[in-house]
């Protein structure tokens, strides 16, 4: 089943270097969601070939403008577009009011409802459908900000119809589906590892930004099969990191290894830097399965630790 992100925006307050404000898209199974709206997102969802009309649930972080700046605009080609599917829209308090304010000073009457789903607390369930839910996780950032838990639900024992006996019940096939073996009439044991196929584990996938390192251990994070999480500057910039109530690519990977997670993505880098390669050493000293966010580029949420590939391990290279 598909479970994969795709970059479509990496930097922090300001366009550099083809690089653009913070926003992502997942996909699992097909349902698309958006994580944050930075300004150019819509020119990245064309650029990129993704069809936006299939996107219903937008998640957005906080208020601070690289992150949703582009709410407006997509909203209105989604009327514009002749939309009519509900879009739900996730985020902190004021979201609503922000874009309300300016379809009622455009006059604008959409073609199709927003549902306002306004993040309260952290731990949080906002959404969720039989393949998966999105809870909160709570930053650490100068106004509220929530990074997004993608966790994938357990799914059923698949039955290894070739190898069924007929006689079986409804019943006893709902319980191999659970994957408990079963007693039949004559009293002969049917083993479930024999007639079914083990679902995978469920994955799980992290957003943390924008935030300070986060001190503590947070049980819900432990483990993730990917984990993007901010690094606005490299080590050098520590003080800066800290009174702008960011995270240099060091801590970031600290963090991951202090969660135990399979991959770490580093991303919202500060406009100042043109080369991305220190962040991706600075963040492997501490994690080595770490890659930089780069635009336009499908990270699977891979269900074991991902192999190091020779692309994940080449350095990056950006002609300005
Ligand atoms: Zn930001
Ligand atoms: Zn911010």
């Amino acid at each position: 089943m598909t479970f994969d992100i795709k970059i479509l925006g990496c930097n922090s307050a300001s366009f550099a270097f083809g690089r653009h404000h913070t926003a992502q898209l997942i996909n699992n199974n097909q349902n698309l969601f958006l994580v944050d709206c930075g300004e150019a997102t819509q020119i990245q969802l064309l650029r990129h070939q993704v069809r936006h009309s299939r996107i219903d649930h937008i998640f957005i972080s906080h208020l601070h403008g690289d992150h949703y700046l582009g709410l407006i605009g997509l909203v209105f080609t989604f009327h514009l577009q002749g939309r009519s599917d509900d879009l739900h829209i996730y985020g902190p308090a004021g979201l609503d009011e922000i874009i309300t304010i300016q379809l009622k000073y455009s006059e604008s009457r959409l073609n199709y409802p927003i549902h306002f789903h306004l993040i309260k607390e952290n731990d949080q369930l906002l959404f969720e459908n039989d393949d998966i839910q999105v809870s909160t996780v709570q930053m650490n950032h100068r106004i509220p900000c929530y990074g997004f838990i993608f966790e994938e639900k357990k799914r059923k024992f698949k039955l290894n119809r070739e190898l069924l006996p007929a006689t079986l019940t409804r019943d006893q096939l709902l319980e191999l589906k659970e994957g408990n073996d079963i007693v039949d009439a004559e009293g002969t044991v049917w083993i479930n590892s024999i007639l079914t196929t083990p679902p995978h584990e469920p994955r799980k996938y992290v957003y943390c930004a924008d935030t300070r390192v986060l001190p503590d251990e947070i049980p819900q994070l432990v483990g993730a099969n990917l984990l993007y999480h901010e690094a606005t500057f490299t080590n050098d910039m520590q003080a800066r990191a800290e009174t702008t109530f960011h995270t240099t690519a060091e801590e970031a990977g600290m963090f991951a290894a202090r969660h135990n997670v399979k991959q770490l993505i580093i991303g919202h880098f500060s406009s100042r830097y043109f080369d991305l390669n220190p962040f991706l050493k600075e963040a492997r000293q501490t994690f080595q399965q770490t890659v930089l966010a780069v635009e336009g580029q499908t990270y699977d949420v891979l269900p074991v630790h991902p192999l190091k590939t020779k692309e994940q391990n080449a350095e990056i290279s950006i002609s300005r």
